[in-house]
């Protein structure tokens, strides 16, 4: 919804030279007025009024910090998983993991002197990271939304992303065919479609937006699933006709809309088990090692592995349509934010898997083209080791139960300045150095496997 308010047309008086002052409450609503300072707090205040319309059930995160921590020694890194464990209200945007591995922890404004406090207890340094949330959940998105279809210049909603697979469809009918995986537990569908030049190929997965609140997923899978369509580039055009491509930018739609329409910040599905918390962490949901480690039993905590594997719907009709294509596929690639990294399997333990010295040495290649696009820095490793330990994740499930050779996660930018609110204008530089490095997977899995 946008709307815009221009006062001085209302009342059609004297428009000055400059803004006596200028609101902008949320990237939605902006308010600018050249009027005499009466009728400018009269017309104040009736965009005060609409935005409370609007924005009347939207979670608003003003004043909330984001810190950074890095714990020195075992007992403060104890600390601060306890604090993950049992604090209500903090949010933990990275977890505490290892020693000297930063966490980021959101802080609401109420909490910052008590905060402060238990960091000084324990001789901790905070650095903020982020010094009010809402300020960049409202300077996100473009202050003028482009008219245009998509164009990666902005996010777009589910809708929005559901319309544009259609017009591909319509376009590419001969190459393009529409998949429905199944319905979450709202009852929307989770869609994506599969991409095939030719009869035979093997098939290479992609899955965006588990985790709703990292709006850059979708944004990037849909880039990569458009320049696969589109492009003119001999190794791109190549690589299309080798493989099958299964995109699906968003598969918990649920959780999306609901980033889009009330709280900019919820990363779970949108499940109610009977207690007071919704929804579960989908990619702690999936049967393999489920709820070992670096997941949470309890339904409030952001990391709630769910009542039991594949309790979410959509995690479930998820694995049931890659059990039904798993003969099929040579590589799973899913998109996270945030952090720059680039990860392999395992979570649950630092066992290496078996083409552990190849998913390393390739991850580094990738990473290495990567940064020669912007200089963006990847860090590469197996998931235990180089973020936290985690199981029940959609990429080790594909790994641990159908041997899929190449799986890997992208935790796309940033490394923090952001967070999971990257601004929409570096949407394209994203998606464009993650596509470079899905090439060097790609080219490499084509020769090694010998697809043609
Ligand atoms: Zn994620």
């Amino acid at each position: 919804m946008s709307i815009i308010c221009y006062p001085w047309k209302i009342a059609g008086l004297t428009i000055r030279a400059r803004p006596i002052r200028t609101w902008t409450y949320s990237q939605e609503i902006y308010c600018s007025v050249f009027l005499q300072p009466v009728t400018m707090e009269i017309l104040r205040t009736i965009c005060l009024l609409i935005l409370a319309v609007v924005h009347a059930d939207r979670a608003t995160y003003d004043k909330y910090q984001v810190r950074r921590v890095v714990p020195e020694s075992q007992e403060q890194l104890e600390v601060l998983r306890d604090l993950e464990k049992n604090s209500n209200g903090l949010s933990f945007w990275v977890g505490p993991s290892r020693v000297q591995k930063a966490v980021d922890i959101m802080v609401p404004p109420h909490m910052l002197p008590q905060f402060d406090e238990i960091m000084a207890s324990l001789n901790l340094r905070s650095e903020v990271y982020i010094k009010n949330v809402q300020h960049l959940i409202d300077t996100e998105r473009p202050k003028v939304r482009p008219r245009a279809d998509f164009g990666w210049t902005d996010y777009y909603s589910l809708d929005a992303i559901y319309a544009w697979l259609d017009s591909l469809v319509e376009t590419y009918p001969e190459v393009l065919i529409p998949i429905t995986v199944g319905r979450t537990y709202e009852g929307r569908q989770i869609r994506g479609v599969k991409l095939s030049f030719k009869e035979g190929n093997r098939g290479v997965i992609l899955e965006g937006g588990i985790h709703a609140r990292e709006w850059i997923s979708p944004a990037t899978v849909t880039y990569i699933l458009n320049k696969l369509l589109t492009s003119q580039d001999p190794v791109m055009q190549d690589l299309v006709q080798s493989f099958d491509y299964y995109v699906f930018p968003s598969v918990n739609p649920d959780g999306y809309v609901y980033t889009h329409t009330t709280d900019r910040m919820w990363r779970k599905t949108r499940s109610q088990g009977g207690n007071r918390c919704f929804g579960a962490d989908a990619n702690r949901n999936f049967d393999f090692h489920w709820l070992e480690i670096g997941a949470s039993s309890s339904p409030c905590s952001d990391t709630y592995a769910g009542s039991a594997p594949f309790s979410e719907i959509e995690t479930r009709v998820l694995s049931e349509y890659l059990t039904s294509i798993a003969d099929q596929f040579d590589a799973y690639l899913t998109f996270h934010s945030y952090s720059q990294l680039l990860l392999f399997p395992y979570g649950h333990n630092n066992d290496n898997v078996s083409n552990y010295d190849e998913l390393l040495a390739l991850g580094q290649a990738a990473v290495s083209a990567l940064a020669n696009n912007n200089g963006t820095q990847y860090a590469v490793g197996n998931i235990y080791s180089t973020i936290y330990p985690t199981s029940g994740v959609s990429m080790d499930w594909v790994r641990g139960v159908f041997n899929t050779p190449y799986t890997y996660s992208w935790e796309l930018r940033d490394k923090g300045n952001h967070g999971f609110l990257l601004p929409a204008d570096q949407i394209i530089d994203t998606a464009e150095e993650t596509l470079v490095s899905l090439i060097v997977i790609l080219r490499h899995a084509k020769e090694k496997l010998g697809r043609n």
